[in-house]
């Protein structure tokens, strides 16, 4: 690679750094997306087209979090990363706090949700109003403390008015949700919710193609239910919800309390 290529290359990496993004996917000619890698060098002759990333020539900017065993450690470096954002335009709608989310970072089971409310951007904590008030409930049914999981949002700041986050707000935050679930490393991922389904597993798919199944997210087992913001409007849908959790129960060897009222 010529000095100057590798200076264009090198600024731009720094760029997607200070936005909080070090993975890099490399697209092939057809598409598909293949497993991480970041083309960064080169071989002076090869043309960027036929370039092949090798363990020789691959080079992924360090996270501020890699190498720290302690993952409540970890944590907090990614929330610092994260800092008071202002990567996308949510930070200039009207959010008073960043949510980075909360919980066990050593838990078993992680839920992500869509992104804060108007509680949570009050609070500064995650499903805090009504829906998070349901969440703890489901939480509890499955014979276990709010304190024992990991809860997270796919974007950080409200949305105005609590609208669905937009393609670019997610892309541009959700690589700290992928962070965070990284260090964390739970056993099973609860998707809540089409959004956070969507985004962790790139699928397009409506809820009921979602529902009642496994999806492998990168080696962690992910399930995805309905919202609980979705419950409270449809309260019948708890007990598909039910049936959702014991799936994931059945897998952790959690024992039911009681179903979800
Ligand atoms: N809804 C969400 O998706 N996340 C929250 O934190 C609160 C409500």
């Amino acid at each position: 690679m010529d000095s100057r290529t590798q200076q264009l290359l090198t600024a731009r990496l720094q760029y997607y750094r200070e936005l909080g993004i070090y993975d890099f996917y490399r697209r092939d000619v057809a598409g598909n997306v293949s497993a991480p890698a970041a083309v960064v060098q080169q071989r002076e002759t090869a043309p960027i087209s036929t370039y092949v990333v090798t363990p020789e020539n691959l080079f992924v900017a360090p996270k501020p979090e890699a190498g720290v065993a302690d993952p409540a450690e970890a944590l907090t470096l990614i929330k610092e990363d994260l800092g008071e954002c202002t990567r996308c335009v949510l930070a200039r709608l009207g959010r008073k706090t960043v949510v980075f989310g909360e919980g066990n970072p050593s838990a078993e089971l992680m839920f992500v949700g869509e992104g804060p409310g108007a509680d949570e951007d009050e609070q500064g904590r995650p499903f805090v109003g009504r829906a998070g008030q349901l969440l703890n409930k489901m939480i509890e049914a499955m014979g276990l403390k709010r304190e024992q999981v990991y809860i997270a949002n796919v974007v950080k700041c409200r949305p105005p008015g609590n609208r669905t986050p937009e393609r670019e707000e997610i892309e541009t935050c959700s690589p700290f949700l992928l962070r965070q679930i990284a260090v964390i490393r739970p056993k099973a991922i609860v998707a809540l919710g089409a959004v956070a389904a969507r985004c962790l597993l790139g699928l397009n798919e409506p809820m009921a193609r979602l529902r009642g199944r496994w999806f492998d997210f990168r080696g962690t087992r992910l399930s995805v239910t309905y919202h609980p913001a979705f419950l409270l409007r449809d309260p019948r849908q708890k007990k598909e919800t039910w049936k959702d959790l014991q799936m994931v129960m059945e897998y952790l060897g959690l024992k039911p309390r009681r179903a979800v009222e």
